[in-house]
């Protein structure tokens, strides 16, 4: 997969970069990147690519034209081109899983009080939130974006089965999870996890799910009549 940055902070995303498995699929060949600096393709002779918004209102606006310029010279007909802004559809794991399966993304990262409209209208195909709250600028939700992202790749996860059972793969979140040593200030690890008993231990971690969502994230769970049913039957196996 090839992503290209557009950013008037390019270096805050190599940086970031440096220290995520991003940089480990780099090194295998399995990702491109590309930092585009915005500022690079300003015609202004002080590089200048913000503007004061038409009817006022507060804060600065990133100019269409370098982010026009920068996206035609950086990007083939064939990219996916994300805008990242509070504006946009919620980023969740199906998401992810559909924007994984392109060859060549790129991403916005607007700053100040966003960008011009007719960038959004006529070069990008998704506008991307990460949240509902607002950030100063796109470079984290580029990067939250880029890594939800990358980690699906086939190889770039130590074990391709790894994200299998992570939160939100079915909507559900992970069932807690343990490691050495068994007891810890006096808290030991729940024994069904040492028991070998593979069946029973796969309706634990799920019935540990069901519970955890049903408490955390209870807006995840579609059909909740099935689950509660589903629950039911565990606690009975469990408590
Ligand atoms: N005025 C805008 C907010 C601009 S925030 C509004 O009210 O919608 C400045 C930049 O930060 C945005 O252009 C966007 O790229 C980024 N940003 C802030 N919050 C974000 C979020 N929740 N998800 C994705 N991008 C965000």
């Amino acid at each position: 997969m090839n992503i290209t940055f557009f950013s008037i902070f390019p270096e805050l995303l190599k940086n970031s970069l440096e220290y995520s498995l991003i940089k480990k699929a780099v090194k295998k060949n399995i990702i491109n990147v590309n930092y585009i600096d915005i500022r690079d393709y300003s015609k202004n002779k002080h590089k200048k690519v913000d503007d004061y918004p038409y009817s006022g209102g507060p804060g600065m606006l990133l100019k269409p034209e370098p982010l026009f310029d920068a996206i035609d010279k950086n990007t083939t007909k064939k990219t996916k081109v994300y805008y990242m802004s509070p504006k946009g559809q919620l980023l969740n794991q199906e998401r992810v899983k559909n924007i994984s399966k392109n060859k060549d993304i790129a991403i916005i990262a607007g700053h100040y009080e966003g960008i011009d409209q007719r960038v959004v209208d006529g070069k990008v195909d998704e506008v991307i939130s990460i949240g509902d709250y607002i950030l100063t600028g796109g470079e984290l939700p580029a990067l939250v974006l880029a890594d939800a992202v990358v980690r699906l790749i086939p190889g770039v996860l130590g074990n391709k089965f790894s994200h299998e059972e992570d939160s939100h793969e079915n909507n559900l979140l992970e069932h807690p999870q343990y490691t050495r040593p068994y007891e810890f200030k006096g808290r030991k690890v729940p024994n069904i996890l040492l028991s070998g008993n593979h069946e029973k231990i796969g309706r634990w971690k799920r019935f540990k799910s069901i519970e955890l969502t049903l408490k955390n994230r209870p807006d995840l769970i579609k059909n909740r009549e099935n689950f509660f049913c589903e629950y039911k039957e565990l606690k009975k196996e469990f408590e």
